[in-house]
């Protein structure tokens, strides 16, 4: 490497341990070189440094195209592992993306409102989505799939099931942490509660959901699937005037797709022979869980 011409400024050689580049020791120089990148926690030079100044030295590049190439792979790495880090403390329940979505499958679902939702304006916005549906026609598919999109835009996402939110939320109030735990869920950008409906709900539980809807309106947004039409929603709450208070402030920014058609988990089963519907007869029962 190249010795510069001018002595380098004392402050840089001291403070920094840089004094290898003086001398032309190039042992110390690398190692030197390492303490710095490992102080400055750029990891990904440090560790990929002899490959990338390899490619530099191949493409020819000069020094400041070479900065930017090394703090272009520091950015990218850094990048990716904010998302890891984000999609694991989201909690999604599995993989599933828009570009696995199959809306031949599933024509009661805009294909164009879903690109729409995905550029996660509504999330930016602190508007709800509303997902209706019978089992198995993609609701948690699409909830996973949006929910990583704004997790890759920036957005703080958490991933929960209604059974799992609201049995949380009435243990705060039997335990005396509610509070705490309203924040919690309170924080987030965008909140996904999958599963409303399925089963019965502790008799407190609408009116602990209606603090949580409340905290969070107009400012983060609620992405909900549910197999119940809204008009039944006093039944799964158990009362008629909270049902009516939660969808006031759930719906007053929302974006409600309902979702018809046949399950995709049948739909597979019966391509490949497994299940069969009854001869002349009726659609079979759609099972309310995963199958
Ligand atoms: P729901 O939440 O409505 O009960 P899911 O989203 O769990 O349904 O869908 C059941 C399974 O079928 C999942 O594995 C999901 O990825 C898949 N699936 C559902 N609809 C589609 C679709 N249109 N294209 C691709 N996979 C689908
Ligand atoms: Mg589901």
């Amino acid at each position: 490497m190249a010795r510069s011409k001018q002595p380098l400024p004392e402050t840089v050689t001291t403070a920094s341990g840089f004094a290898a580049a003086e001398t032309g020791d190039i042992a110390q120089l690398v190692e030197d070189l390492d303490g710095m990148l490992t102080r400055l926690r750029l990891g990904a030079i440090r560790e990929q440094l002899e490959g990338l100044l390899e490619e530099a030295a191949r493409r020819q590049l000069n020094l400041r195209e070479a900065l930017a190439w090394l703090c272009a792979a520091e950015v990218a790495s850094k990048e990716q592992r904010r998302l890891s880090m984000a999609m694991t403390i989201a909690h999604f329940p599995f993989v599933r993306t828009l570009e696995g979505f199959e809306f031949e499958a599933q024509p009661s679902i805009d294909p164009a409102k879903i690109r729409d939702l995905a550029t996660c304006r509504w999330v930016a916005n602190g508007d709800n989505v509303v997902l209706l549906g019978p089992p198995g026609v993609g609701k948690t598919h699409l909830e996973v799939a949006l929910g990583r999109e704004a997790v890759s835009r920036g957005y703080t996402v958490q991933f929960t099931t209604a059974m799992e939110l609201l049995g949380s939320l009435v243990k705060g109030q039997q335990q005396g942490n509610l509070e705490m735990r309203l924040a919690q869920y309170s924080k987030p950008k965008l909140l996904i509660v999958d599963e409303l409906g399925y089963l019965p709900l502790e008799p407190q539980a609408g009116h602990l959901f209606f603090q949580l809807i409340s905290r969070r309106y107009e400012q983060g947004s609620v992405l909900i699937s549910s197999n119940r039409p809204v008009e039944e929603w006093d039944e799964v709450f158990g009362d008629q005037v909270v049902a009516a208070a939660i969808l006031d402030r759930l719906l007053h920014h929302s974006h409600v797709l309902t979702i018809r058609g046949d399950s995709y988990r049948l739909r597979e089963k019966r391509r490949s022979g497994l299940f069969r519907p009854p001869a002349g007869g009726s659609p079979p029962p759609i099972p309310a869980k995963e199958t």
